[in-house]
């Protein structure tokens, strides 16, 4: 069959298929299941065998099980209060199954003779009994029988239903119909969507034989080879298209190339009061790799809080002015925008380069003379917040964009400040460390660079949680090291839900503290509400050491870097997230000083929030506090709705499977290089609405 006939069978209607009719089709289609290429992806979600059923003998109290039975006898019960009573038989004893509502429902749907599986908790009512068992009626199905389930070792798959299917005869059985039906008649007029060679390479079975098992495993092996065949093709499938959007990038999409290193990086160098890491110069040698070339460059680096980003976007961005063009600095707050302003002017202050800062809450006369010397040229390097990206700003000649932070960025904010160049190179930089196998599907399509080590010297912070009642103590800590002159800061959470209380409630443990425990100690308050001359004069006191104790909200979560201060309070931290909790204490342990993160937690902390608590008391590595974090909140959570743009995977996981996804990856960067391959791919994946969809998305989450 041609690729164009077998495009439309798959494609057709689900209303076309025999046993569905109109209605079905509309239930079908409510559950986003529109053609036979969605049914025959409409995998099982569990499958019964002998190895996973248990027989009526063996049933203990509150044991979670699966029991196979014959419906000996069904009805009523009137009594208290009316019920539906199933009583199943497997040849070693009797199970009562029980439901309380909707009794003409199961009235209607059971009969003497079914064979039924049942699944729920074991509970006693003069026998054995479940209430409310998930069920699955196997009978009627073609070739189930209970001598089958036993002796040949059959494997039935179950499917997922809703109430609105069953309505329509689409419970487990009525899917398991359809699908037999499909599976036995048209198999045959799939095609393949692997090369042959990646088949044999990887051990696949052919698409038609996963089908074939994924839905009726011939037996458990061949099921386990199904999923790993069905797996490894939409991992293959996504990475392949990553890539392939990689070397068209490459090959096609003119950028700017930077060919010089210029007199003045070596002069900044030279100026450093340290000596970067290797990691560091590793990452850097990267950057600058690819800022040679003609094409833009589309570069990730991740690195944990306190590694050392900002010099190395830094030097990045005098690159690109000695090499004659402009470079943007994009970060999420004011306060880091401020920040990363006075310490590029303080780095670059004798090399003649002109820096301005950009920020939403500038006069206008001032702003008017910013905005002239960025379009003029006459200026090189402009940090900013999102201000920098408003229509009126305008480049003289845009060479590279650095976003800090990018994780609070949306993508259109991202794209945004690119348009105000003519293809400049992208950096961007994050310290919200995602597990390698997501950011495979992430950011599968951006070079990654890792920042794997910090600065040497760098203790590693002690971190400990406490309960309220100990806060006096905590404190008493504190006020000990701040008068050996240390500084220190104190955080209170605030969400924009609960705004004005929760900066109350700051406000009032600020003026509390600052008239008992730290009487005579020079304290400050910072939070978002505040004007920004007030917010930058507080931080640039604090940065002076003229302050000793900053009580701040979460403002200073991301980025802001005094290496003097080595002591972080946190109060309420129950109410923090995992990451956020990480970053906030990322603030401290960046001098050569002992450093402390002390939690103080309301009680009582619900499970989760005991299991953030434990984990940072336990860890200092953001990989290790992001997996916690991930498996707390799952991908969606923790990536955050602004940037998800995962695809939804049908079986495969990337956090279960990340060596079947390596694997995918490796060889669908290898099939760039190989035609046959990339003609075969781009027709297979021409077929696949899931990845027209994915396509989408793509072109949502790069850069530009
Ligand atoms: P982050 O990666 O969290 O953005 P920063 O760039 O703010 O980290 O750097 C943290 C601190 O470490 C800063 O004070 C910076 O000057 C300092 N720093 C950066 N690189 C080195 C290095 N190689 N050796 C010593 N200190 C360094
Ligand atoms: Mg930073």
């Amino acid at each position: 069959m041609s690729n164009q006939e077998q495009n439309k069978f798959l494609d057709i209607s689900v209303q076309f298929v025999k046993g569905i009719g109109e209605k079905r089709a509309q239930a079908l289609n409510n559950a986003g299941i529109f053609t036979i290429r969605d049914l025959l992806q409409y995998y099982p979600r569990r499958y019964l065998d002998r190895s996973n059923i248990t027989v009526i003998r063996d049933l203990k109290m509150n044991d979670l099980v699966t029991v196979v039975g014959t419906v000996q006898a069904c009805g009523v019960q009137r009594g208290r209060k009316a019920r539906f009573v199933l009583m199943l038989s497997d040849n070693t004893g009797r199970l009562n199954c029980v439901w309380f509502n909707q009794i003409p429902y199961w009235e209607k749907k059971f009969k003497p003779g079914q064979i039924v599986a049942v699944s729920g908790k074991i509970g006693y009512f003069g026998g054995f009994q479940m209430v409310h068992p998930e069920f699955d009626i196997l009978s009627d199905d073609e070739e189930v029988s209970m001598a089958n389930f036993y002796n040949t070792g059959q494997i039935i798959p179950i499917y997922s239903s809703s109430e609105a299917l069953s309505r329509v005869g689409l419970d487990s059985r009525g899917f398991r119909r359809i699908l037999n039906h499909l599976v036995k008649n048209y198999l045959s007029r799939i095609d393949e969507t692997l090369p042959k060679r990646i088949l044999s390479q990887m051990k696949l079975l052919p698409l038609q034989e996963a089908l074939r098992n994924i839905h009726f495993p011939g037996n458990l092996t061949l099921l386990k080879e199904a999923r790993r065949r069905l797996k490894f093709e939409e991992f293959f499938l996504l990475e392949f298209l990553l890539a392939y959007r990689k070397k068209k990038i490459i090959e096609q999409e003119q950028g700017i190339a930077f060919p010089d290193i210029g007199d003045r990086v070596y002069q900044l160098a030279e100026k450093l009061p340290f000596k970067l890491t290797p990691a560091q110069r590793k990452v850097l040698q990267e950057i600058w790799s690819d800022m040679k070339k003609p094409h833009p460059m589309y570069r990730l680096i991740q690195g944990d809080v306190g590694s050392g980003k900002t010099i190395i976007a830094l030097i990045a961005m005098l690159l690109a002015v000695e090499n004659g063009y402009q470079a943007a600095l994009m970060a999420p707050t004011e306060i880091l925008a401020e920040q990363h302003y006075l310490t590029f002017k303080k780095w670059l202050a004798e090399l003649d380069i002109h820096v301005e800062l950009l920020v939403g809450a500038q006069k206008v006369a001032e702003r008017e003379e910013i905005l002239k010397n960025i379009v003029s040229g006459k200026c090189h390097i402009v940090i900013g917040t999102h201000a920098l990206i408003q229509e009126h700003v305008k480049f003289a000649n845009l060479g590279l964009i650095v976003i800090d932070e990018q994780h609070r960025f949306g993508v259109a904010q991202r794209a945004d400040l690119k348009q105000k160049g003519a293809n400049p190179d992208v950096l961007v930089m994050t310290a919200t460390p995602i597990p390698r196998t997501l950011s495979l599907t992430l950011y599968g399509d951006l070079d990654i660079s890792v920042i794997d080590e910090l600065p040497e010297g760098r203790k590693p912070i002690i971190t400990s949680w406490r309960y309220s009642d100990k806060r006096k103590e905590i404190y008493k800590f504190v006020k000990s090291h701040i008068d050996a002159g240390a500084q220190a800061y104190i955080v209170f959470p605030l969400v924009e839900e609960s705004e004005k209380l929760d900066l109350k409630a700051a406000t009032e443990s600020y003026e509390v503290l600052q008239n008992t425990i730290f009487k005579g100690n020079s304290m400050a308050l910072l939070h978002g509400r505040m004007k920004n001359d007030e917010k930058e004069a507080v931080m640039a006191a604090f940065k002076d050491g003229e302050i000793q104790i900053l009580v701040s909200t979460t403002v200073i979560e991301v980025g802001v870097d005094v290496p003097n201060a080595s002591i972080m309070v946190i109060e309420n931290a129950e109410r923090f997230g995992l990451t956020q909790l990480h970053q906030l204490r990322g603030r401290v342990g960046r001098g050569e000083k002992q450093s402390y993160c002390i939690l103080i937690a309301k009680k009582p902390a619900s499970e989760e929030a005991l299991t953030r608590l434990t984990t940072m008391a336990s860890t200092n590595d953001g990989f290790k506090i992001a997996e916690v974090d991930l498996q707390l909140r799952g991908p969606g959570e923790f990536l955050g709705t602004r940037q998800h743009g995962l695809p939804e995977f049908k079986i495969a996981n990337p956090l279960k499977d990340g060596k079947l996804l390596q694997d995918a990856r490796k060889i669908a960067f290898a099939c760039m290089e190989n035609e046959n391959d990339l003609n075969f791919l781009l027709q297979a994946v021409k077929k696949i609405s899931f990845y027209q969809q994915f396509k989408h998305n793509l072109s949502l989450m790069r850069i530009g």
